[in-house]
């Protein structure tokens, strides 16, 4: 049975975000308080009022919550970044935090915990990051000292520093990782305990909105029930467990901040008139500042709705491609962001066009909750692991399903997919066979080619499925995307691999070899018919209308 809510709830949240957002968080408010550097507390705890309670998606019905899947966090992290990516961030941590409880709590510590988060409406924030520990979590410093009484363990002393922590200063209730005698441990805190205190939020580049602090613990006496699963060393599993359900919520953030600055765009564009015509019609302007990002937000959409229904089906963790989704989709909402700006020329540069502040504030999506590079890394590992689990054969064993859709549905440009997969192929054994993987690079930038075949090849299985897309584009223009995406994906990889593979390799290696393996030839020829369905494309951004 997938999880989930029906479409019909899930549709009711959407519009009671909207509702929300028109009525509380204007505009101009919103611009007013990027300006201030202000983080409106009262509106974000109106939030989790009994009038919205937005926190109830994440929280398990049995607990009083909701129980939203995967889809429907994806659905609504979409919506919320569409409003404002630092409220979206507010939210996001309430979710991170509650997650140690959830995977690892024991059933007193969830029922306890996730039901007064449901019922009081608690802001959360995560504590994990510290000053010098931030990708590597396991340089992490803060320490936890066990305290007995009669020899027995009734609690730990907490002491060290936390760095960038969301709600930091405003949160009622923080999951603090630390260094336990058995290893690293959640532990669970209430604003106000003894020696624990939020430093001054910091001033930042974007998502102002949202309250960024530092925190420090000197002594913070936490009892052993708040231990999270009850007992020491289960820290770093409980970090990494949930990565496939937060990081597409993250690469939804992406998506939806990347969609709303490309609708600014085309909107402007439909009205600026250049040279005696609209921008719009100006096959220059769309076919580099608007297609090729509605394009790449597509895809992720695609990317990110697969892994989304993949979870909700019982199919888990799916950290790799939590991974995948969030380096395609932040990636893509990050380009789109400053496309836009360059769409609106000088008025792009403006505060009032707001697409500025979009740029500003989607630059975090490449950042937080594990950057674009670690994103690459652990995409790199994963499948370098299957690929060794299967022979040197994991992509090989992919291009029948790719062939076989192409036979099915030859519109969508899978036959141009499954070319970059078999270029991926044998990217990959030649890293492989060369050991060039002992080149950090070359194992990061496998991550990145990895993502731009499986993602050509999920939006290729998504154009072939003529359903209604959430984003409103027509079956037919859909396809025209899945080409042009597929054949982008294709020559990235011969391109790139080719530069950084013989780049890597020493004089001695063949080169024709590789690019006939590669079947660079058919690649490019594939390239054909690319203008026309930009063309396309650009033609249905221009029908579309935005608010
Ligand atoms: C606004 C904001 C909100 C945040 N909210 C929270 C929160 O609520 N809770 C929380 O715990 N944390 C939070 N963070 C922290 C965030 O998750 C970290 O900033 C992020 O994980 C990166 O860590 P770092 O800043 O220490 O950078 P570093 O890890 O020092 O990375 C610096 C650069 O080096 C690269 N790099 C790192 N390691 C490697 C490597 N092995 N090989 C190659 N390149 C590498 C990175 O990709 C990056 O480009 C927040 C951060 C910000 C800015």
């Amino acid at each position: 049975m997938p999880t989930g809510l029906d479409a019909e709830t899930l549709d009711m949240i959407l519009s009671a975000i909207d509702d929300f957002a028109a009525k509380r968080l204007p505009a101009a408010l919103l611009r007013e308080l990027d300006h201030k550097d202000e983080c409106p507390e009262d509106i974000l705890r109106d939030m989790y009022g009994p009038q919205f309670g937005i926190h109830l998606l994440f929280i398990p019905e049995e607990y009083g919550g909701m129980g939203g899947g995967a889809f429907d966090v994806y659905r609504v992290s979409e919506a919320l970044a569409r409003v404002d990516l630092g409220v979206s961030s507010a939210v996001l941590a309430t979710f991170l935090g509650l997650d140690p409880i959830v995977v690892g709590g024991t059933p007193e510590q969830k029922k306890k915990w996730m039901s007064r988060v449901a019922e009081e409406g608690l802001l959360v924030a995560y504590g994990v990051t510290e000053p010098t520990a931030g990708s590597d979590l396991a340089a992490s410093r803060t320490r936890a000292d066990p305290v007995e009484e009669d020899g027995k363990v009734v609690g730990y002393r907490l002491n060290g520093n936390k760095q960038f922590i969301t709600n930091g200063s405003i949160a009622d209730l923080y999951t603090i990782l630390a260094v336990a005698p058995g290893g690293f441990t959640f532990f669970i805190l209430e604003k106000g305990a003894e020696g624990f205190s939020a430093d001054k939020p910091e001033d930042k580049h974007g998502i102002r909105i949202s309250d960024t602090a530092p925190l420090t613990l000197e002594d913070v006496f936490v009892p052993v029930e708040n231990v999270v699963g009850g007992v020491e060393g289960q820290g770093m599993v409980q970090a990494t467990e949930v990565f496939g359900y937060t990081r597409l919520m993250v690469a939804a953030f992406g998506l939806g901040a990347g969609v709303q600055a490309i609708e600014r765009a085309i909107n402007y564009a439909k009205e600026r008139v250049q040279a005696g015509a609209p921008l719009i019609d100006k096959q220059a302007f769309t076919h580099k500042l608007l297609v090729p990002h509605a394009v790449r937000l597509e895809a992720s959409r695609a990317y990110i709705e697969e892994t989304a229904r993949r979870i909700d089906d019982g199919e888990s963790p799916l950290n790799t491609e939590g991974a995948i989704a969030k380096l395609v989709a932040s990636e893509a909402g990050n380009a789109a962001a400053d496309a836009a700006i360059q769409a609106l020329g000088g008025y792009g540069y403006m505060k009032e066009y707001e697409v500025e502040k979009i740029r500003r504030d989607v630059r975090i999506t490449t950042i937080y909750e594990g950057t674009s590079e670690i994103m690459e890394w652990t995409i790199a590992r994963d499948r370098w692991r299957d690929n060794l689990q299967q022979r040197g054969q994991f992509y090989l064993q992919v291009v029948p399903g790719v062939d076989a859709l192409h036979a099915r549905a030859p519109d969508v440009g899978a036959d141009v997919a499954a070319l970059a997969i078999r270029a991926l192929h044998v990217l990959i054994e030649r890293a492989r066979l060369g050991r060039l993987t002992r080149n950090q690079h070359i194992l990061f930038r496998l991550g990145e080619w990895i993502t731009l075949a499986e993602t050509a090849a999920c939006f290729c299985r998504y154009a072939a499925d003529d359903g209604p897309k959430v984003s409103g584009f027509a079956p037919q223009v859909i396809k025209a995307m899945s080409r042009v995406y597929a054949r982008e994906a294709a020559s990235s990889i011969v391109e790139q691999g080719l530069r950084w593979i013989y780049g890597a390799e020493d004089g001695s290696a063949d080169v024709r070899g590789l690019e006939a393996d590669m079947n660079v030839s058919a690649i490019h020829t594939a390239q054909r018919g690319l203008l026309a369905d930009c063309d396309t494309i650009a033609q249905a951004l221009k029908e579309m209308s935005f608010d």
